[in-house]
């Protein structure tokens, strides 16, 4: 088993190929693949990019090695839609999925043969955007110039000879003469450079440059001018490239032995963006925006201010882990304009570091009435595979001091419609031998327990969401105070106004607080929570909650290895996550194990994870939590938020519907 597999109990690692411009004029566009390899460095996961230099010929041979190599599970990229359009038949013929972030090219996917999924606006969107642009300026028609390289003169002939435009387009030698705005097409190095000339020449008009030059370096080369424009899809590229990494490492977390059609299929359910079946954006879904060159500085940043402004929002949603994921896709329908915002798939959660158990038996009555609710509403409904849930069966191993209560929760567990019985000791024993049950008195038996992958999960409620309406918005908010539409945070990049506002931010839910200088939330504790793989040698094991001794485990059904995590008693930690164990923290996990599951004294490790959440005595917490501010808190899980994330989603949803109406 290869080190990063191994850390999370699979068998191998996955690697991805990414194809971009590394090198040469266009690497500016690389950068964006680049920087999401380091937001996306997940156990597991091999990303191994590989440079085309932006050219079709390079991309042609790249493909065809990538293919000969017969390893890799799928490509992002290629950049160059003259490079996807030669690499897409050698990849189709390998049957390795192409996932296309970036490649504008009309007509790409048009012959409808699928293989590949594309997350970006085609080129033919952005002429119309440029001509609805001089429209509204009020011009008769739109100029065109270029650069004189390849790029830019088959843009402006695809520009001559637009059909549909809002206004017509003229070529021009001499812009100085145009009474209106001028398109200047080419690279982001060629189009500067022609736009300085232009400025220079006297050319006082609005600049236009297409996509191309979406770079921060463009801004850089052509300096400040407030008259000059570019054009790039909605959000910026980098959205659709975070889009494009979402899905795909979503879809290989739910189910990391997917590949070829089945894995296309599963990127889609984890897709913000809807696609339709030929692998293209819904109508509607991807488009264009001009903004001022000054907005591309910070345009390759994931947590940069929106271009365009911040609509006023019903309801914003703070925090990207299960519960806030799952809590915009409850909100989300249409006309209400929502937004979910958080620090970026690389920002530590309890969600990413979690052990994804997931039960409906818990002793305590009101976290019960959650868990059971969110078997009905997720965990034995059928989306719930896509979504990363593995039904192992469940097991919660009583002493005999829980015994009374674990017959009512039994009752309430079918009551609510979720299948459970009791089991004495002997049929745990028969049914798995492996067990050391001589202190268990019975255990509350759920066939339809198990686990969850649950980054999977929470992306795959984000994209539920965001394939909603939902905005996906990514930066810190520091605090919330009262405004004229409810509710102002202030995030990193300036202020949001809504009507209302969901606090998701796990452990962090005082710092929030204490920030704003608002009492929100009971008294509650940051814990430390610690567990280890071991190899499980072909073991058949349930999920297990032990109340007993207080470990847990379950089996990792897409690798050979057992999860089991032993509490401690490490208070007002840092709500940070890892991978490195110490050989005591190790031999600690191993030493209670083993109580329970004697073959684990001497099974291999193979890795561990740690993480914290936030604990208190009150239980969870859902529901406003400011006299004087329209601001609920979704939080205090004590260990076990993502097993009830459904149902708390759903409770504060209603709570929100509430304040709205
Ligand atoms: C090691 C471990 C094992 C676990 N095992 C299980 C289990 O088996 N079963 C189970 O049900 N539960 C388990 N849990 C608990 C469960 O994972 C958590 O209760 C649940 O994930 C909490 O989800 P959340 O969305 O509320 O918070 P989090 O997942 O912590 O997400 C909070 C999000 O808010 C973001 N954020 C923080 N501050 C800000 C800010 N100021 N602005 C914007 N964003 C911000 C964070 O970056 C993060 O993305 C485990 C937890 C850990 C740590």
């Amino acid at each position: 088993m290869s080190p990063s597999g191994g850390a999370i109990g699979l068998r191998s690692d996955i690697r991805i190929a990414v194809v971009g411009p590394f090198s040469g004029p266009r690497s500016a566009w690389g950068d964006l693949l680049l920087h999401a390899i380091r937001r996306y460095r997940l156990p597991g996961f091999v990303w191994e990019p590989v440079d085309d230099v932006g050219d079709a010929d390079v991309a042609r041979r790249v493909a065809a090695r990538i293919a000969a190599d017969g390893g890799y599970r799928a490509v992002i990229g290629h950049f160059n839609s003259l490079g996807v359009a030669a690499a897409l038949p050698i990849y189709r013929a390998a049957g390795i999925p192409l996932l296309l972030p970036l490649s504008t090219g009309t007509g790409l996917l048009s012959d409808g043969r699928g293989g590949a999924l594309r997350w970006c606006a085609e080129d033919r969107g952005q002429l119309l955007a440029l001509t609805a642009e001089a429209h509204r300026m009020g011009a008769p028609r739109l100029w065109v110039t270029d650069d004189g390289s390849a790029n830019g003169s088959h843009l402006s002939a695809e520009l001559l000879g637009l059909t549909g435009g809002a206004v017509p387009v003229s070529t021009t030698t001499d812009p100085a003469d145009c009474a209106g705005p001028v398109v200047v097409c080419g690279t982001h190095h060629g189009a500067a450079k022609t736009g300085l000339s232009l400025r220079a020449a006297g050319y006082a008009g609005r600049l236009l440059f297409p996509d191309d030059c979406g770079v921060p370096e463009f801004a850089e080369l052509l300096g400040d001018d407030p008259d000059a424009h570019v054009v790039r899809l909605t959000g910026g590229a980098v959205a659709c490239v975070e889009e494009a990494f979402a899905a795909l490492t979503g879809a290989l977390i739910a189910d990391p032995h997917r590949a070829g059609p089945g894995l296309l299929d599963l990127v889609c359910v984890h897709s913000g963006v809807p696609l339709t079946e030929t692998g293209e954006p819904a109508p509607g879904a991807r488009g264009w925006e001009l903004v001022g060159v000054d907005a591309l500085r910070g345009a390759h940043e994931l947590a940069g201010a929106p271009a365009n402004g911040t609509p006023e929002l019903d309801t914003l949603v703070v925090g990207t882990g299960i519960v806030g994921c799952a809590t915009a896709a409850a909100l989300a329908e249409p006309g209400r304009r929502v937004a979910l915002i958080g620090l970026g798939p690389d920002a530590s959660s309890a969600t990413r570091n979690s052990g994804g158990l997931i039960r409906a038996y818990e002793p305590d009555e009101a976290v019960r009435e959650l868990t059971i609710r969110s078997f009905r509403l997720l965990w034995q409904r059928p989306e719930s595979g896509p979504f990363g849930f593995r039904r192992t069966g469940s097991l919660v191993l009583l002493g005999p001091g829980d015994l009374a209560e674990a017959e009512r929760g039994v009752a309430h567990l079918r009551d609510g419609g979720v299948a459970a019985h009791l089991i004495d000791a002997a049929e745990i024993r028969r049914r798995w031998p492996d067990f050391a049950v001589d202190d268990v008195a019975a255990a509350v038996w759920e066939p339809g327990g198990g686990y969850t992958t649950t980054i999977a999960t929470a992306n795959a409620f984000r994209a539920d969401a965001v394939r909603r309406g939902v905005l996906a918005w990514y930066g810190r908010v520091h605090g919330v105070r009262p405004g004229p539409a409810g509710v102002v945070a202030e995030t990193g990049w300036g202020a949001v106004d809504a009507r209302t506002v969901v606090v998701a931010t796990g452990s962090s839910i005082p710092d929030l607080r204490d920030r704003a200088g608002a009492a929100i939330g009971p008294q509650a504790r940051v814990k430390r929570i610690r567990y280890g793989w071991f190899d499980r040698g072909g073991r058949v094991l349930p999920t297990v909650s032990d109340l007993v001794t207080g470990m847990w485990g379950r089996p990792n059904l897409d690798g050979d290895s057992f999860l089991t995590g032993r509490p401690v008693d490490e208070w007002d930690v840092p709500a940070s996550g890892g991978d490195a164990l110490t050989t005591e923290q190790v031999d600690y996990i191993r030493s209670g194990a083993a109580t329970r599951w004697p073959w684990l004294a001497s099974a291999d490790y193979l890795g561990g994870r740690f993480g914290a959440d936030l604990y208190g005595d009150g239980g969870p917490l859902h529901g406003a939590v400011c006299a004087d501010l329209p601001v609920v808190a979704a939080g205090v899980f004590s260990g076990g938020g993502v097993k009830a994330a459904p149902a708390t989603a759903a409770r504060v949803a209603a709570t929100i519907r509430g304040m709205l109406t």
